[in-house]
């Protein structure tokens, strides 16, 4: 029988989470998805120095508002709980106390300054200090010590650290599901400190600790944690256990050149790096969001998910739904990924135009609450009629603002190119064939209206501009017909009387 597929998202709520961090989490939800698989949310908060508070609520907001929810993680427990590290601080001490049992790691002494010293000393020499096989048996710990000074340096409350023992001249044949066959020389790792003095483990052993404990059976992860790999499959060996499958995601690059796309680009680059507007506890700075942006999650989702996989074909457009099932880790590149604002936009805009129309009269009957404008129009109809032109639900009040609020101003050239000396009188003139008009449906009015123009032989523009001028405001907006439909007569009449009496 085949293992359920079990991965999990193992973030440190250290700050917001960036699209790179976001990014991550989607590749592992759309593997477990398609996989009929768990996705697991793990907070991996065992450093307290750099713990954030907000961060996790964070988290947990930025996956549902782009509907990849956890299926297990805190609040939800799969029965692999708890999912926070520091609730699970009592299980690691075992493991460690095991790899130094079986020869796998030592206790260490050397305070803080001691190696400083050995850090400077080599620095001088043009070299660089590595805890590691060729000078361990010369540091303080359990390997240069004899058993007695070492329970009794443990017996006094001297602090110490545990190391992992990494072994000498192995060459180790590492398996990356994207990167192929790594090969690693293991006199090239420094001995990581596994558990600290006060009494947490680190990031190393609490991390291979719970995949186990947890039971995933694919660690997928950004590429930064690639020089850690050889690590976790040699901790695993050492305790016993198999190792999950692993697969890095490509660095995500700066939209110019080289360079790792960082935390602080957004805001300087002008686009943000955050699913989610994060206002920071302690500088009480604000970092620009998507969500507050207004973009769509259907659209972030499907940008996230091109930086760095592809289908294979030319489609770019993608639902959740359609990235679930496309979805293969074998087509994850191992290039770097430029992040490119424009292309979002793009994505946004598509996702915007695919998104149902109830959507954008809910977004544009916000904007209307908010600003205390009550209306009784038809707003699909007023969708409909502007949708195309827009990308943001921002845009949607800007193209159809003149519906609720009529024009008390009208643009300049507007009315210098189509505002002529005859004008008012014929746009009186209009006035009282609208007012006689009962049926007040668009092709009613476009067909009563075209043939009185046709009548009075003269073109088409010398009314439609000037009309225009007078319900929009300027020589923008959709079908002047539809628009005095959904104002209705009434109100049609008050815009161009009031449209003679400024421009006269
Ligand atoms: N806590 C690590 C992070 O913040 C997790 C790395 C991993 O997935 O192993 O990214």
């Amino acid at each position: 029988m085949t293992k359920d597929i079990r991965v999990r998202f193992a973030p440190s709520p250290t700050g917001p989470l960036h699209i790179g961090g976001l990014r991550t989490a989607l590749f592992n939800y759309l593997f477990a998805k398609k996989n009929n698989g768990t996705f697991i949310l793990r907070i991996e908060d065992t450093d307290q120095n750099r713990y954030v508070s907000g961060a996790e609520q964070y988290i947990t907001d930025a996956l549902n508002w782009c509907n990849i929810p956890y299926d297990e993680g805190p609040g939800k427990d799969g029965g692999f709980g708890p999912y926070r590290q520091s609730e699970r601080k009592h299980l690691y001490k075992q493991y460690a106390d095991q790899l130094i049992a079986s020869g796998n790691a030592y206790y260490a002494f050397d305070t803080a300054e001691e190696l400083d010293t050995h850090r400077k000393d080599h620095e001088s020499k043009g070299k660089t200090f590595i805890y590691n096989w060729h000078n361990r048996e010369k540091l303080t710990n359990s390997l240069s010590l004899s058993e007695e000074e070492v329970s009794s340096l443990i017996a006094s409350g001297k602090p110490y650290v545990i190391r992992f023992k990494s072994p000498q001249d192995e060459i180790l044949n590492l398996q990356d599901e994207i990167r192929g066959e790594i090969k690693i020389n293991t006199n090239t790792l420094d001995d990581k400190i596994l558990f600290k003095s006060d009494g947490m483990p680190t990031y190393h052993l609490a991390n291979i600790v719970d995949d186990h404990l947890m039971e995933i059976t694919h660690v997928i992860r950004g590429e930064e944690w690639l020089p850690s790999l050889a690590l976790h499959v040699l901790l695993y060996k050492a305790l016993g256990w198999n190792p999950p499958i692993f697969a890095h995601l490509p660095l995500i690059l700066k939209p110019v050149g080289k360079g790792k796309l960082s935390k602080r680009d957004g805001d300087k680059m002008g686009f943000p790096v955050f699913p989610l507007e994060w206002q920071d506890p302690k500088s009480n700075d604000i970092s620009s969001g998507y969500r507050e942006d207004g973009y769509l999650p259907e659209a972030v989702v499907n940008m996230l998910a091109f930086l760095g996989w592809n289908p294979g074909t030319e489609q770019e457009l993608f639902s959740l739904t359609n990235l679930v099932n496309e979805f293969d880790l074998k087509r994850v590149n191992k290039a770097g990924a430029k992040f490119d604002p424009e292309k979002t936009k793009w994505f946004q805009q598509q996702h915007f135009q695919l998104a149902d129309t109830s959507l954008h009269v809910e977004q544009l009957q916000k904007f209307l609450v908010d600003n205390h404008i009550s209306t009784d129009y038809n707003l699909s109809l007023i969708i409909n009629m502007i949708k195309e032109r827009a990308t943001f639900s921002q845009d949607l009040w800007e193209l159809s603002s003149f519906f609720f609020v009529s024009p008390n101003t009208f643009d300049e050239k507007a009315v210098k190119k189509a505002w002529k000396e005859d004008t008012s009188h014929l746009m009186y003139e209009l006035t009282r064939i609208l007012s006689d008009i009962s049926d007040f449906d668009s092709k009613n009015v476009s067909e009563i209206v075209k043939n009185w123009i046709k009548g009075k032989e003269i073109g088409f523009g010398k009314v439609m501009m000037p009309l225009r001028i007078a319900l929009v405001g300027s020589l923008q907006g959709p079908d002047l017909f539809e628009i005095s439909s959904i104002i209705g007569k009434e109100q049609t009449i008050k815009r161009i009387t009031n449209a003679i009496e400024t421009l006269k």
